[in-house]
């Protein structure tokens, strides 16, 4: 049996079948395949298998696959706890962040994104069950740094990511990505461009994209147990 193969076929499923359920278009929903702690090897076979885009969420891990793969036609997502020192190296290695969370780590990637590449991609993250030990930013602190997001360069804000409280509770999961889908659709009122709300991983991606998920972040479902 080809396990990459068939966990993509699943993975793809899953998502096709939630879309449908939701009366949702098709393409609406993109897959991210979260390629932390797996290896170079295993981001070829996918890429290989038609997938594009890959979620890491350390810097030094992330560029030492990046080198040892040497593919342009990937896009890849930093998706990680971002501290202020790293800021150069995620502006100048990654497509997309999706885990930005304050103004300092906004405007350091804006200065450092090297001008002869496309605007870096940004999510704000959103911790949006307030949970004390997780990264993100609150409602309100996202309303503001979408301003400051769109005044500057080397940037253009896609949307949201958010990672919902751990939870066993339907209606709960429910609840969360669905706060998380007001506040990308009050932004969007107020006049903000935005494509992307990035919800929903391995065990609740069906949920995510009920309450209006565009990508789902998929990391054991499609790769295994993590190893590195
Ligand atoms: C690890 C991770 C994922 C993937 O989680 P799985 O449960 O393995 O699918 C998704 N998003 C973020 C931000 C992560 O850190």
């Amino acid at each position: 049996m080809n396990k990459p193969l068939n966990n993509l076929q699943i993975v793809r499923q899953r998502i096709e079948k939630a879309r449908i359920a939701a009366r949702r278009r098709p393409g609406e929903v993109s897959l991210l395949a979260v390629s932390k702690r797996q290896t170079a090897k295993q981001i070829i076979v996918l890429n290989e298998l038609g997938v594009y885009n890959f979620g890491e969420n350390h810097l030094h891990e992330a560029l030492l696959k990046q080198k040892e793969l040497k593919n342009p036609d990937l896009y890849w997502h930093f998706i990680g706890a971002i501290q202020s020192n790293k800021t150069r190296g995620i502006a100048e290695n990654f497509q997309w962040v999706q885990s930005v969370d304050r103004a300092k780590v906004l405007q350091r990637l804006a200065r450092q994104r090297p001008t002869s590449l496309d605007p870096l991609n940004i999510c704000l993250q959103v911790n949006i069950d307030l949970e004390p030990q997780k990264s993100g930013a609150t409602a309100e602190e996202v309303l503001q740094l979408a301003v400051l997001a769109e005044s500057l360069d080397n940037i253009k804000l896609r949307g949201l990511m958010a990672i919902p409280i751990l939870t066993d509770d339907l209606q709960q999961q429910h609840d969360s990505f669905r706060k998380v889908r007001c506040l990308f659709e009050e932004l969007k009122v107020s006049g903000h461009d935005l494509d992307t709300l990035s919800m929903g991983m391995s065990a609740d991606l069906e949920i995510a994209i009920a309450e209006g998920s565009t990508m789902v972040r998929v990391g054991t479902a499609l790769m295994g147990r993590r190893k590195i």
